[in-house]
């Protein structure tokens, strides 16, 4: 039996570009990998199959779609293995289309899990290669920490970071989602004038403030960096994450967005003790389902034991 456990990430900048012939959009991502975290346990079976637990588990597909059933079959099928057995059971705590790469993330833990399950001793580069098969967010979650994400997402660079920042993530009920969400950034950015197109909308940077707050831990400055392209769009949909953003600052919450394409929303707080009261501050205002106090960065998918 071999146990991986997967964070969830935030996207301190996500920095939107125009839209491509191939219908993706260009990316300036910088994910950070969060201790709210997904464990997928791989145990010997017939053909793949899966189990879920967890708040969300209802909404999660237990088909061939699951990234997790698709990341062990493609791992077996990059080795040859004509017959692969693994059962997958996934202990879900990452909301599910949340904005925070929850499904992703299953997807990295399986490559792992089947990886050592099977005994293939995949080099780390192909199991990146593997990942970006799967999904632009899979990558990230096989690497961890903070990292830069070009072209779709899936082209990362390890940022450096000093110390640890405290967050809080306010959990609506109920996904957005992602594909949803870009459309209707473009049709915001049609709408205001700005135009849509990648001529319209030149490939964005990373912002040279919000790296330097990372990589000397100040999360001050982070808070004043923090940028989310998608953030307008995810409010324009459900224009009550406006009051869970308000009620987290209002707790005291350094700089508040929304998480990827949400709509959970990310609260950054200056130290673990005010994330633990703007949590359940948030808990309380009646605008989130649930509100977790967490921190990182953390390291990506990992083998280790299950929580009990
Ligand atoms: P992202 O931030 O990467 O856009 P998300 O966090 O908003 O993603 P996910 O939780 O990854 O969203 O789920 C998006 C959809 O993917 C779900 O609605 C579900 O149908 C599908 N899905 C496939 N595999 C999984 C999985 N293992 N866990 C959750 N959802 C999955």
């Amino acid at each position: 039996m071999i146990t991986v456990r997967v964070p969830a990430k935030v996207n301190v900048q996500l920095g939107v570009g125009g839209l491509r012939a191939d219908g993706f959009h260009d990316l300036a991502n910088v994910f950070f990998a969060v201790g709210l975290a997904d464990e997928v346990t791989a145990t010997p079976g017939d053909g793949v199959t899966l189990t879920c637990t967890g708040p969300d588990a209802v909404s999660v597909p237990l088909d061939g779609s699951n990234l997790a059933a698709r990341a062990a079959r493609l791992l077996a099928e990059h080795h040859g293995l004509a017959d692969p057995g693994v059962h997958l059971h996934i202990a879900k705590a990452i909301p599910v289309a949340g904005g925070m790469a929850g499904g992703s993330a299953d997807g990295a833990a399986a490559l792992v899990a089947c990886d050592a399950l099977w005994g293939l001793d995949t080099p780390f580069e192909v199991l990146l290669e593997l990942a970006a098969e799967l999904g632009s967010d899979v990558p990230f979650a096989l690497l961890g920490g903070v990292a830069l994400g070009r072209g779709r997402g899936e082209i990362l660079e390890a940022l450096p970071v000093s110390g640890t920042f405290h967050w809080v993530f306010a959990v609506a009920d109920g996904g957005l989602s992602t594909p949803a969400v870009f459309r209707e950034c473009d049709r915001l950015r049609e709408e205001d004038g700005t135009g849509s197109s990648l001529a319209d909308v030149p490939t964005p940077d990373p912002d040279p403030a919000l790296l330097a707050a990372l990589a000397t831990g100040d999360p001050v400055a982070l808070a004043a960096a923090l940028a989310n392209d998608l953030q307008a769009a995810a409010v324009s949909l459900r224009p009550s994450l406006a009051d869970t953003l308000h009620a987290g600052t209002e707790a005291g919450a350094l700089a508040a967005l929304v998480s990827g394409s949400g709509p959970t929303c990310a609260f950054l707080a200056k130290d673990a003790d005010a994330a633990r009261a703007i949590a359940v501050a948030l808990t309380a205002s009646g605008t989130c389902r649930t509100a977790h106090a967490t921190y990182g960065p953390v390291p990506g998918a990992t083998i280790g034991t299950p929580t009990p």
